[in-house]
């Protein structure tokens, strides 16, 4: 099972016969204990790969949701609201995929209704999803758009992340406080500069 590159619309739950079990995947985490130096079976070490493991089902539910299916679920008519509706300072937390540490930050999204809305608590419900598998920015900010672009079928989708990744200000360069900012403008905002400035003045005026 490649689980870094699992499909936008997942199926569902990724193929349970490629899962390994939780006693093996606790296995790996004494085995990074011993590789950090310390020693997996002293007290307060031992209840620690089960914790993990069950950490590692919060961080990476997202595999098992369907973005598209969430934001299907909760159409609805647009009765002709045809102005752009702008979700500000959508907090989350995902794992880089390259070091599978934490990167924290906010999604601004923002679309322009076709035929149909969509209830705004899914669009949050959406960047979860995403934010909750190994993740870089740049995929999951495009990500995001692609979701809401095929469920909803939109004039344009825009999404500006502005995020901390903690592998860049906790090790190596050690920078910290610097954000990466991405964005992904799909439709109307790609072909009306205006709206896409709009967009990017309305997002950031948002305090993170
Ligand atoms: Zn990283």
């Amino acid at each position: 099972m490649s689980r870094d590159d699992a499909p936008m619309k997942s199926k569902s739950a990724p193929a349970q016969g490629s899962r390994p079990s939780k006693e093996a995947a606790e296995g790996a985490v004494r085995t990074l204990i011993e590789w950090a130096g310390d020693d997996p079976s002293r007290e307060g070490l031992l209840g620690t790969p089960d914790r993990v493991v069950r950490a590692y089902d919060e961080f990476y539910r997202g595999y098992e949701q369907d973005p598209v299916a969430i934001l299907r679920k909760a159409m609805e008519p647009a009765n002709g609201y045809d102005d752009m509706v702008l979700l500000r300072g959508i907090r989350f937390s995902s794992h880089c995929e390259h070091h599978m540490i934490t990167i924290v930050g906010v999604a601004h999204v923002a679309y322009v209704p076709g035929a149909h809305m969509v209830g705004i608590s899914k669009i949050a419900r959406v960047v979860d999803a995403f934010a909750r598998r190994l993740q870089i920015q740049e995929a999951m900010t495009s990500q995001i758009a692609a979701a809401i672009d095929e469920a909803i079928a939109p004039k344009g989708v825009a999404v500006l992340i502005d995020a901390e990744h903690q592998c860049m200000t906790t090790r190596g360069v050690q920078r910290p406080g610097v954000t990466t900012v991405t964005t992904h403008v799909t439709g109307s905002f790609k072909t009306d500069p205006a709206q896409r400035r709009e967009f990017i003045e309305v997002a950031t005026r948002c305090a993170r």
